[in-house]
């Protein structure tokens, strides 16, 4: 049975390859474009309508992979937890949405708080739904260090370490992060889809 990603970005799709250590096909070769709407109240329920909907487009004859993941801030009620990626405005940029939770941060007179990553991987298939988990847990600082990894990293560090993901090697991340975590769940699961 095919194994399908549920994402366009390239490098979730080469760690998802490194982990599954078999063929996974990014959605877009087989569907190409489907508009799928993110309108879950979490990241489990926004994966698992990713997952869903190509599931669904693809006559339901797949194991279909989706993760949706985001950072969370204690101080802030959760913010911006499942809204991450749109959390300066609708297709704002990494960089447009970490200097809004830096004014954040600096709105409350810190210069530093707790917060965590979250992902969610969902695998939808003809025998069933699974959503697994993994969490990092560090600080938000209030400025951005270093240039590696993406989104929120510059002002992330994980518990643990002294400086940024922006400034850790990449090998830390892979070793630590909520994905990482959260994949090292799903590959048992997707190895017995497959076996069936
Ligand atoms: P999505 O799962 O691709 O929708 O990503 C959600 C958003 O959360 C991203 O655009 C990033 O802003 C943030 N995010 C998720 N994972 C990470 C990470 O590992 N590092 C930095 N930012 C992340």
């Amino acid at each position: 049975m095919k194994i399908v990603l549920a994402t366009g970005n390239a490098g979730k799709v080469r760690e998802f390859r490194e982990m599954c250590e078999v063929e996974v096909i990014p959605y877009k070769e087989l569907t190409g474009d489907l508009e799928i709407v993110e309108d879950g109240e979490s990241f489990a329920q926004n994966a698992r309508i990713k997952a869903r909907t190509i599931f669904e487009a693809l006559d339901k004859e797949a194991i279909v992979i989706a993760d949706d993941s985001g950072i969370s801030l204690p101080i802030l009620g959760g913010a911006p937890g499942i809204y991450s990626a749109r959390y300066a405005a609708e297709g704002a940029s990494d960089k447009e949405n970490l200097h809004k939770l830096i004014d954040a941060l600096k709105a409350k007179g810190l210069n530093k708080t707790p917060a965590y990553y979250t992902a969610a991987i969902a695998v939808v298939s003809p025998r069933g739904e699974y959503v697994v988990h993994g969490w990092m847990h560090g600080q938000v600082i209030d400025e951005a260090r270093g240039d590696k990894g993406f989104g929120y990293d510059p002002i992330f560090i994980p518990e643990g370490y002294m400086l940024t993901l922006g400034e850790l090697d990449d090998e830390v991340k892979k070793a630590i992060s909520h994905r990482a975590k959260a994949m090292a769940l799903a590959k048992p699961i997707i190895e017995m889809l497959q076996r069936k």
